[in-house]
């Protein structure tokens, strides 16, 4: 998956560096991020030194222009929140957070999925919620304060459960209503405020296709930045025989049952999602 990198660890722990010239410098300009593809295809940021000689003005509201994140694979990585017009070095460009799935470029990939996760949280917390105060950062941990009124806000993350919902030699896969994604996929949604994650499973799948569940099982976890997401994955059996499906055509544009040798889709290496269909496909899904 994504988060599997080729070498190396993300080091998250927040700490108040200040960049150097080689760090890389994640630039972001409405929903795209600034991005050299070289020859071969990958994908390569900025550094910092870069960063800096295109674009010297940021925004009022911050004291600095950089905020460290995180150190992927011993580079530093840095929001930079200077990036608003285009890039005089022609061999860059603001490319849209889509291209963030690409396996030639996975490490890097899930670098800047971490990284957007925290931009939005940043870009979306200058005020504080309850009395509309600026906020500062802390200093010590990666917490937004409210200097009036001491409010913390710390970053969010929003569960979704992907669901596959198995029949025998079956597997439910369907296709988004309305979304510029148009592969097949598992069923998934938001975990609600109140429910667990096993409710969360049993009360999506009624919701969308219209079918109960049961044997409902962990299988595992993938941080998906791109959304502000944690997908938790879950295989589960339809409970009884009726497997007629109801469809939600607010949410879904079909869902149907592929048998275990006619699953219509190739693991890419990148989400939860198309491993557990390649599990499946295997006979090898969690029992
Ligand atoms: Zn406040």
């Amino acid at each position: 998956m994504l988060q599997d990198l080729s070498f190396g660890t993300l080091d998250n722990q927040y700490r108040h560096h200040l960049p150097a010239e080689d760090d890389l410098a994640v630039c972001v300009r409405g929903n795209e991020i600034l991005l050299h593809r070289d020859t071969q295809g990958i994908l390569h940021l900025p550094t910092v030194a870069q960063a800096q000689s295109w674009c010297t003005d940021w925004p009022q509201w911050l004291d600095e222009p950089f905020r460290y994140v995180f150190t992927l694979q011993d580079r530093r990585f840095f929001l930079w929140f200077g990036a608003a017009g285009d890039c005089p070095d022609e061999t860059y460009s603001y490319i849209a957070t889509a291209v963030l799935r690409e396996p030639a470029s996975k490490d890097l990939c899930f670098g800047l999925m971490t990284a957007w996760h925290l931009y939005c949280w940043y870009r979306d917390n200058r005020f504080c919620g309850r009395c509309g105060t600026p906020t500062a950062h802390d200093s010590k941990e990666r917490m937004m304060r409210c200097p009036n009124c001491g409010n913390m806000i710390f970053p969010r993350i929003a569960p979704a459960a992907i669901i596959a919902l198995t029949h025998g030699d079956k597997l439910m896969l369907s296709k988004y209503a309305n979304r510029n994604y148009t592969r097949y996929g598992l069923l998934a949604g938001f975990i609600e405020i109140g429910e667990t994650a096993e409710e969360a499973v049993a009360r999506e799948v009624m919701e969308e296709v219209g079918l109960p569940v049961k044997n409902i099982r962990y299988y595992k976890s993938q941080p998906w930045g791109i959304a502000g997401n944690l997908s938790v994955g879950y295989f589960c059996d339809l409970d009884g025989d009726n497997d007629t499906v109801t469809l939600d055509e607010n949410e879904l544009a079909s869902a149907e049952w592929f048998p275990r040798d006619g699953i219509p889709a190739e693991d890419d290496g990148i989400s939860l999602t198309r491993e557990m269909i390649r599990l499946f496909a295997e006979g090898n899904e969690p029992k």
